[in-house]
């Protein structure tokens, strides 16, 4: 009987992605179900984030609670950017726990699974030639990993510290990949990376060395493939020539993450972000001009240490003449490892709180009137998603999610659809093709 696997997967893209490569690297020594019952499984895996505060606050309560609920021989490993900072520290607190993994040694999986309280943890481990073995939650849309770790050094993040330098993984291993999936049936792809534009700053081989944009060309060419996101990009690397392709090449989807952070150059600086409030702002207009169609979405902290009041309100200007489509937003949280959690002028948590209130009021307000003019409007959905009663999900090119009557025979097939009923978060719509 095969066993049975529980994994609980926190944080960002990057982390989905590497919970496919633990579950499919787990499979090349045994076949593991996954389960979504803790109790059942024998192995249980947190992958876990660190980003912000509260997801780390939560892994030690979760980790006492699967201990007691668990069959008497399960493993707890705990993986993922916590891993990366708390190291052994994690197994000192619970004890129950039966080995670590960080970030950036996803390939070791197999390898720590068997010795009993192993912490792997190193972030110069160079995982950019490692051949993972294949799985896809979804065999529709593959996330592929063009580069792992990051070079930046912004002040409030701990990203370097947990994933390490940048390496760019060459780009023949990734058409590789994506060429594999595209022929089990993935028609649109997503590049991940810390910074995808910055692509191509540092390989561990002189082999299929590129840049952002041409990797985009030559991703774009793979047989059976359609659609290419990425993210995320960073600001400062966004020059002509990228915004061009973006907006030229038509198999890039017309959907862009450009974070913000902070409206205020004064505070973009001691945030060490690299590009200043009129950067930003230009770009954007660039975008705007090149592919108008093209939706934006954004970061933005808020109550960075010594945020003034002057400076929030630029982070608003920003927002009024941006009208970002998706915004995640979030009160500052200082994290262990950054030079900004020792910064003196930390802001007063109620004040950081009503600048977010209010950033996020006016911020639905924003999305409530763009997601009401889609009212009549035609969009190519790419379904990927079975949903109950009769309803499949996909996202159109521009990213918003849409659902729409139908089974099994749309899925996997991008159809023009008339958008019916309109709400914050998605779209309805009728299928105008057979
Ligand atoms: S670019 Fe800055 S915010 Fe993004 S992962 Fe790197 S250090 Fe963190």
């Amino acid at each position: 009987m095969a066993k049975k696997l529980f994994i609980e997967t926190l944080g960002c893209a990057m982390n989905v992605r590497d919970s496919e490569h633990m579950i499919a690297e787990l499979s090349k020594e045994e076949h593991y179900e996954l389960t979504e019952h803790s109790h059942e499984a024998d192995l249980i895996i947190i992958n876990t984030c660190s980003v912000r505060e509260k997801p780390v606050a939560k892994l030690f309560s979760e980790i006492g609670i699967f201990s007691k609920n668990k069959k008497p021989n399960t493993k707890i490993g705990v993986c993922g950017c916590t891993a990366s900072h708390l190291g052994a520290e994690i197994i000192k607190r619970a004890p129950s726990v039966d080995f670590v993994l960080g970030a950036r040694n996803v390939s070791k999986i197999n390898q720590v699974l068997h010795t009993k309280h192993a912490v792997e943890v190193s972030t110069d481990y160079d995982e950019s030639l490692y051949d993972f073995a294949e799985y896809r939650s979804n065999p529709l849309k593959a996330m592929v990993n063009i580069s792992i770790g990051c070079d930046k050094q912004c002040t409030f993040c701990i990203v370097p510290a947990t994933r390490g330098d940048e390496i760019s993984i060459p780009s023949a291993l990734i058409v590789r990949e994506i060429t594999k999936a595209a022929a089990q049936g993935a028609k649109e792809v997503m590049l991940l990376g810390q910074n995808v534009n910055n692509y191509g700053r540092r390989f561990s081989t002189t082999d299929g060395v590129c840049d952002f944009t041409q990797l985009l060309g030559k991703v774009s060419e793979t047989e059976g493939l359609e659609r290419i996101r990425f993210t995320s990009p960073h600001p400062l690397h966004m020059d002509d020539l990228f915004l061009e392709t973006f907006a030229s090449n038509p198999k890039i989807c017309k959907q862009i993450h450009i974070p913000l952070q902070s409206g205020s150059t004064r505070l973009l600086k001691i945030m060490k972000r690299g590009y200043t409030k009129e950067w930003f702002l230009d770009r954007c207009r660039k975008v705007r001009l090149l592919c108008p169609e093209a939706t934006i979405s954004t970061d933005i902290i808020v109550g960075f240490p010594g945020e003034s009041d002057e400076d929030f309100e630029e982070t608003m200007e920003v927002l009024e003449e941006v009208r970002f489509e998706q915004m995640f937003s979030f009160k500052y949280s200082p994290r262990p490892l950054t030079p900004a959690a020792d910064y003196p002028d930390q802001v007063d948590p109620m004040i950081a709180a009503e600048r977010l209130t209010r950033l996020q009021t006016r911020h639905t307000q924003i999305l409530d009137e763009i997601m009401d003019a889609q009212l009549g409007q035609e969009h190519y959905v790419y379904f990927d998603e079975l949903k109950p009663y009769g309803r499949v999900a996909g996202r159109s090119d521009d990213g918003k999610l849409v659902f729409a009557e139908g089974s099994e025979e749309l899925l996997g097939q991008i159809k023009k659809v008339r958008i019916t009923k309109t709400s914050r978060g998605a779209l309805d719509g009728i299928v105008l093709e057979s």
